[in-house]
């Protein structure tokens, strides 16, 4: 039996029995865990409180290594994010991080990056008014820790130069296409050299700072489009929480 203690994000929390729980937690050191909670459905326990999906938590479990269940030995609050909860917007943007974040990363796969990017998204979640830069910035780099980075530089079949205009880009090939091989492989989106240099500034600027990026309406719904689509390529499936935030974002709430 080994003692692990880490910071963690709750990902998701579900009932096993009357009084037990079972929770995923993004940790920072061990990636992706599941554990049991036992007795933590008993509203004068312990663990009552930290155990709420979105809260940053110093985390105490236990269990053999390498096994998939572990067992909750205790969890202190660190941050609620409180400001997410108060409000619908942020709620089910906080919501759709942690269901991307659980259906995209797989157990046992530990890569402290991902845990910053959860938590320092959370931490901007909780402070920022405009959030679809944050959103989009969550996606295209939780993609990237996930080995999924699109092709942006370079054709990503014969690596040259992309032309002048509109960028083709093949989503199989996950990558933009040069003028030649775009007559070969399939053009699946095009989208302005404006859209690139924009997705690009996603994966390099500091997370608290991303707010400030400011780009024309047009070009939102093609930035929107292609991380999207760059989801669904990977998961295979729709999460349910996307249509909430999309919903919003139309309705500008
Ligand atoms: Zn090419």
């Amino acid at each position: 039996m080994a003692l692990y203690k880490t910071r963690a994000v709750v990902l998701k929390s579900i009932n096993l029995s009357e009084s037990d729980r079972l929770i995923t937690f993004m940790t920072e050191t061990q990636g992706k865990i599941k554990c049991v909670a036992k007795g933590a459905r008993k509203i004068k326990n312990q663990f009552w409180g930290a155990l709420e999906p979105m809260s940053l938590i110093h985390l105490i479990y236990f269990g053999k290594e390498h096994q998939s269940l572990f067992r909750l030995n205790h969890s202190d609050i660190i941050e609620s994010f409180q400001t997410i909860r108060d409000d619908f917007n942020k709620l089910y943007t906080g919501v759709y991080f942690l269901d991307l974040t659980d259906a995209m990363i797989l157990e046992g796969h530990q890569e402290k990056k991902i845990f910053n990017l959860l938590y320092q998204s959370l931490a901007a979640l909780n402070q920022q008014t405009e959030l679809e830069s944050l959103r989009r910035l969550f996606e295209i780099r939780l993609l990237k820790l996930s080995g999924y980075e699109p092709q942006l530089e370079h054709c990503v079949i014969c690596r040259s130069a992309p032309g002048n205009g509109m960028i083709p880009f093949n989503y199989a090939h996950n990558g933009i296409l040069c003028s030649t091989c775009s007559n070969r492989a399939r053009i699946d989106t095009q989208f302005s050299t404006g859209t690139r240099n924009y997705i690009k500034k996603l994966l390099d600027v500091e997370i608290k700072t991303c707010e400030r990026l400011k780009f024309p309406k047009s070009q939102t719904d093609e930035i929107e489009k292609m991380t999207h689509r760059l989801v669904l390529s990977h998961l295979g499936r729709e999460l349910k929480s996307y249509p909430f935030i999309k919903n919003m974002a139309e309705l500008n709430i």
